[in-house]
Formats: structure tokens, sequence, C-alpha cells
């Protein structure tokens, strides 16, 4: 028996509807925030996320799905939707538009990563950002964007991690004496952080490791090295946070690891951050487009999880809301009666009428069990004595009750207790 791909999961319909749910609430936050959907292909060119998501990265290192097609091309499925969508920015010189550029994707992203509860190797995220632009409002913006779609969902118990890392002007210092500390405790970090100190040493601030924790409490911190422009646009980020009422939590060991993320970094956490991570992160990227071959363009965005918000949804609200309207349920007995059925289905269906009609050799009684598994409010009996008068019964599934109706007015009554 073929079972999905490790790592892969299939959304059947019982759980269509909180994708649905969520999708939704996307799609007016998006509006409400002023932006418009973009989707972009599925598998890049390996290169783009080489320097788009960055070398030294785990995702660059480890966890791409990456081959050589038959016209030895070297593509990568998608590991994140950033890149993409900058390169589709300069590819189709969106900075000639009223900046900033607005857009969001939802879409599956592919990681070769350890499954586990929560994480796939196939995954969907939402995913937005703001191109061209370097004002702090608009960071608080993002921030707060992020934020309200979780609320608008229900979540609660969540909190905001907000940081500065700077950027080129006064990083390379704050790195220094970063690593000039770690080095002083060398003998005692993880392995992982030992090779972390010569090419990502930011990273060494978020390491899981007890050990390195405790060493990193006492590591400099990347808000008290700002430069001017990095200081006073934080400090400008957390007055408007301040103003629209959003609580957040400094996090001096918030970080990432690349040269081209600049400034704000946040990410949402859930009550049970240590076990679960995070929600959604996102942050500042300034140096990105330049990076991928464009012109220096400010920038900042935000992706989240959609499994993981499905996950809450459904805890929740364990009874899942209906898809779709139920049908008016065409039942029938004799042959006559079954192409007059399947007759009224159709032409209700083509109305934009729901309607269905049970297949095969059934048992009126039978047909009656379908109804009700379709959650039909109303069902059309159409029997040989019905038709010889000119009639149909129709019947109120909640109430019981049944009532004739004139064959040549059916069409209407129906359509109308379908709407
Ligand atoms: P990242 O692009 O790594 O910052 O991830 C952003 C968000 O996507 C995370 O906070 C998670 O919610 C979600 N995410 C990342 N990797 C996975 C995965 N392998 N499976 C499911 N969700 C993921």
């Amino acid at each position: 028996m073929f079972r999905a791909p490790r790592g892969t999961h299939d959304v059947l319909p019982e759980e269509q509807p909180y994708w649905a749910q969520l999708r939704q609430a996307i799609q007016h936050l998006c509006a409400t925030y002023g932006y418009d959907p973009i989707d972009v292909p599925t598998f890049e060119a390996t290169e783009l996320f080489a320097r788009g998501v960055g070398q030294g990265t785990d995702i660059v290192e480890k966890e791409m799905y990456s081959f050589v097609d038959k016209g030895d091309e070297h593509i990568t499925l998608r590991p994140e939707a950033t890149a993409g969508i900058v390169r589709a920015y300069v590819e189709h010189g969106m900075a000639r538009r009223p900046q900033p550029v607005k857009l969001y994707i939802m879409g599956s992203m592919f990681r070769y990563e350890r499954p586990q509860a929560g994480r796939f190797r196939e995954f969907h995220q939402f995913n937005f950002e703001a191109i061209g632009e370097a004002d702090p409002a608009l960071d608080a913006e993002v921030v707060a964007m992020a934020w309200q779609l979780y609320g608008d969902l229900g979540f609660t118990g969540l909190s905001l991690q907000l940081n500065s890392i700077g950027d080129p002007n006064c990083r390379p210092a704050y790195v220094e004496r970063l690593v000039a500390y770690f080095e002083g405790v060398q003998d005692r970090l993880c392995n992982d952080c030992q090779g972390r100190l010569r090419r990502n040493p930011l990273r060494m601030l978020d390491c899981k490791n007890p050990n390195c924790q405790a060493l990193a409490a006492d590591a400099p911190r990347s808000v008290d090295h700002l430069c001017v422009p990095c200081a006073e646009h934080f400090a400008a980020l957390r007055g408007y946070l301040e103003v629209a009422d959003l609580p957040y939590t400094l996090n001096w060991r918030l970080v990432r690891g690349l040269d081209y993320y600049t400034r704000t970094v946040f990410e949402v956490w859930p009550p049970d951050a240590g076990s679960q991570g995070a929600l959604g992160g996102g942050g500042r990227y300034d140096g990105l487009i330049e990076q991928i071959g464009g012109r220096p363009t400010p920038s900042i965005g935000f992706a989240t999880g959609m499994e993981r918000i499905v996950r809450h949804l459904r805890q929740e609200r364990p009874e899942a809301p209906p898809l779709r309207p139920a049908p008016v349920l065409l039942a029938f007995v004799g042959a006559e009666a079954r192409r007059l059925a399947f007759q009224l289905a159709q032409q209700l269906r083509s109305r934009g009428v729901a309607a269905a009609c049970p297949y095969g050799d059934r048992s009126l009684k039978a047909q009656l069990r379908v109804a009700s598994s379709q959650g039909a409010p109303y069902v059309a009996i159409l029997g040989e004595d019905e038709i010889a008068r000119g009639q149909l019964a129709l019947k109120d599934m909640a109430t019981g009750e049944q009532r004739d109706v004139p064959l040549a007015e059916a069409l209407a009554t129906l359509a109308a207790l379908g709407r």
C-alpha cells in the first residue's frame, strides 16, 4: 500500500473548513492592510535560494530539496517564499510602482527536516512582504498585522518577541565583541556553537543547548551597540508599537544570522514556545534585494506556518463548520421519477442551487438516510403516485412536515428553498 511520503500530509475534506477559515481570515487581513496576492513558482534556480536564504543557514546547508533537471538546470523546491517574491519584484521592475509594494502569498514550502509534531517536509506558509520602504512605521505596521492575524483567529496567551540586530554599519563591531566574549568561554560551548563562532556567531545567541544559553546570558547585546540611525529606527518602531497598544517583549537573543537582515526582527510565540517553537517570524531585510542582483531596496516581511494555526483552530472548535450549503435532495421511486429527479437536480445546479440525487437503486428509506447524512434541509420525493397526480412531495427534514407541490412549480419552489 502506498503512503504519503514521510513528512507530508493529506488535508482531508473534514479538515478543509479550518483551512478555508484561515485563508479567509488572511485575505481579509491583507485587504485591510493593503496587500495584494502574488503567486510565484514552487521551484526556482538553486542559486536564488543559496543567495536569498543564505549559505551557512540550516535551510541551505541541510534542508533543500535540490536536483538537476533533464535540461541540466539546478533547481530547488522553495524552502521559503521571500526569495521568489523579491526575484519577481526585480524581474518585473516593480521598483517603478508606488512604494512600498505590498504582497502576500500562501503556499507549499519544502524542507528536508526531521518530521515531528508540527514539523513537516512539505508545509504551508502565509507570507507577506512590504518592499521598498525604510520607515519604521512600516515595521510597526507589519508587526501589528502579524499580531492581528492570531488575534482574529482567537489565539490567546501569545507573546510578541522583538529585537534589533543593527545593520552593516554597526553590526560588524558588535559581532566582534560577541566573538571576543564567546572566545573567552569557548571550551564550554556545544559542538555546533564551536562551528558557529567562526561561521555565524549571532546564531550562538539562540542556541538551544542549556550550557550555551547560560553563557549567552552574559553576552553583549546588539541593542546596546546600535549605531545612531539604527537606534533611532528602533526607538521609533517601539513608539509606534506603544501607540498601537501592542505588548511586546524585548528579546535580545532573537537573531537572524545573515548580513542582509537588518534592524527589526520579531517572532510570535505560543504559550508553550519552548516545546513548539515560534508560530511565525519576520524582520527587515534591507540588503536582500541587492544580494540577488537588484538595487538596494529596504524591505520587511513575515512568515507563519499554516499547519500550526490549523491545529489550533481544530482544538478550539472540534466541530467543523460546514464548507458548503447542504443540498436539496431529490428522492425518487421508479424509472420515470428517476429521470425527472435527475432533470430537476440539473436545473437547480445550473441555477447555482445545491442539489443532490441519490445514485443506484435504493429504497426510499435508504434515500432519506442519504438526505440525513448530507444534512439536506428539504427532500423532494418523486413517487409514481405523485407524478401521476402532477405533484411532488416536499418534506421539511427539520419538522418532518410534508406538503405537495405541483410539478410545474417545483423548480421555482425548490430554487427558493435552496437560497
Ligand atoms: P521560518 O521561515 O523558518 O522563519 O518559519 C516561519 C514559520 O513557518 C515558523 O514559525 C513555523 O510556523 C513555520 N514552519 C517552518 N518550518 C516548518 C515545518 N518544517 N513544518 C511546519 N511549519 C514550519
